[in-house]
Order: C-alpha cells, then structure tokens, then sequence
C-alpha cells in the first residue's frame, strides 16, 4: 500500500520547478495533490499533464496568489469541497528579487518578504484550522541554504528564508500536541528557472563549490519532502539541508 494513500496535499507554486517534483512526488505515494500556482494556465496545463501520467483524476489545479489572503481562502474552500480533508501543506511558492544590499530598493525587499515569508503565515493559517480538526497534518517549508548561512545579493531571501526556518520551529512547538509536525527543507544550488536566469558563467562558478560536483534537481527536493510527509516521520521542528555538501 502507498504510505500516502487517500490522503491530500496541497503544493503552493507547484506549476512548474521544485513545487511540480513535490506534486509528483506526493502523487507517486499515493496522495491526491493540488497544484496550486499564480500562473493560472500553468496551474491547469500542470495538473492536466499530471493526470494523464498518472491515469487517474489526482491532482486538482487551483489557481493561487500567496501573498492574497481572499485568493488563500478561496483555496482552501476549493479543497475541502473536493475532497473535505487536508493532511499536507508544502510552502513552496517563492521569487528572487537580487541586489547587493545597498542597491536593494523597498519594492524588491517587500516583494521577497512578502512572497517567502508572510505568504507561510497567511497559507498556513487556514490549513492548521482544518488539520486541527483533524488532528494530524504535515507541515512543510521550503526554506534555502541562503536563509541559514547567507548569500552575497541575497539579503531579501535570505531574511525571509530564515524567518521561515523560525516560523517552521514555532508551528512545531505549538501544534505538536494536536499530532502535526512542521518542518522545513533548505535546498542548496537547483536546476529550476529560478538559477537558470543566473547564466551559464555563474552556475559554473557555483557548480565548482558543491561537493557532490552538481546542481541538485527538483527530485533531490522532493525526496526530502516526501519523507517529511510520511506517516511514521518522528521529527519535528528541523530543517534539512538539501545541498549536495555545500556548506558542510
Ligand atoms: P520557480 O520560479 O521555478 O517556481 C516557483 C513557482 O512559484 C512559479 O511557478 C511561480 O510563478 C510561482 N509563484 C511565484 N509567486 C507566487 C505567488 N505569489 N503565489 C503563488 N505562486 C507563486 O522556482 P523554484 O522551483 O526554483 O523554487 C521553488 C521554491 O524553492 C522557492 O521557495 C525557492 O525560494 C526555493 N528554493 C529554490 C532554490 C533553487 O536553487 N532553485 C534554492 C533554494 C530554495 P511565476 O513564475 O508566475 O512567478
């Protein structure tokens, strides 16, 4: 038997990248997903192709903005008619906004606070009072190596990512009682849109720093979330570096 079996996860920013792996990921053990993204089309062409993969009506695409409380809520009510339950909540949506901190403008600062961090409060909010109900529930976070140790160009993300990292500990300390678990995953360097608008000059600089000598892909990513995900994961409250050895 699948160790997700009838259950139902919803994957913010899953329409493409890191966020889709986990969707199929999830899938592949048995889940009901939800592809959830701000790229309406994307969102419905995703969940579609997915279907026809699976051969069955798994994932259900509903568009989302993160950072809109309404667009939230609508969501959710979405899910819980389709199928009345939620048992996993995967924060995944993000953007980069980079500059070096002193060329940093408010916009690009708000913008990355916004999308990476108070998105968790506002997504999470909603999910926890049905999981509650439930009691049980999986919570979790994609953080970023960048939000533990830093990142030249990066103070935006990095503040938001690890204001993610201390939210993901506080939701495991407050709602471990109620049998649901949060915790984060910080991915290192990855092949999504995200790193490919680098250039080819700097991902072969960055390349050259990873111990295991590549980029991770967005199934190394969802690995780690589907053991997370698991019924019989004791942990909670930790983040797990997904990184190939980079900052070891
Ligand atoms: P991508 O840009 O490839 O995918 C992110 C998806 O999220 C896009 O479809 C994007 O839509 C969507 N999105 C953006 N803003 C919102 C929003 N407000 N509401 C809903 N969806 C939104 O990124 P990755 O797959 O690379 O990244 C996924 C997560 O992993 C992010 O949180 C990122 O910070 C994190 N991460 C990625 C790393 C990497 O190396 N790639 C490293 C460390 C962490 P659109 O394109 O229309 O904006």
């Amino acid at each position: 038997m699948s160790t997700l079996a009838d259950q139902v996860a919803i994957v913010t920013g899953s329409g493409r990248g890191i966020g889709r792996a986990i969707a199929e990921a999830l899938l592949q053990e048995g889940a009901n997903i939800v592809i959830s993204d701000i790229n309406e089309e994307l969102c419905q062409t995703t969940a579609a192709e997915i279907n026809k993969q699976a051969g069955r009506e798994a994932a259900l695409a509903v568009p989302c903005n993160v950072t809109d409380g309404a667009s939230v809520a609508k969501m959710v009510e979405a899910v819980m008619a389709k199928w009345s339950r939620i048992d996993i909540l995967v924060n995944n949506a993000g953007i980069t906004r980079d500059a070096l901190f002193m060329r940093m403008s408010q916009e690009q600062w708000q913008a990355v606070i916004d999308t990476n961090l108070t998105s968790a409060f506002k997504v999470t909010q909603p999910v926890l009072k049905v999981m509650s109900k439930q009691r049980s529930g999986r919570i979790i976070n994609i953080a970023s190596t960048t939000g533990v140790h830093g990142n030249f160009g990066q103070v935006n993300y990095a503040a938001a990512k690890a204001g993610l990292i201390g939210f993901t500990k506080t939701i495991a300390l407050e709602y471990a009682s109620r049998n649901i678990t949060s915790n984060a995953v910080a991915p290192g360097f990855i092949d999504t849109a995200m790193t490919q608008a680098l250039g080819e000059e700097i991902i072969s600089k960055v390349i050259e720093k990873i111990p295991l000598g590549r980029m991770g892909t967005p199934e190394d990513i969802a690995r780690a979330v589907v053991f997370f995900a698991g019924p019989g994961a004791y942990v909670t409250g930790q983040v797990m570096e997904v990184n190939g050895g980079l900052y070891t």
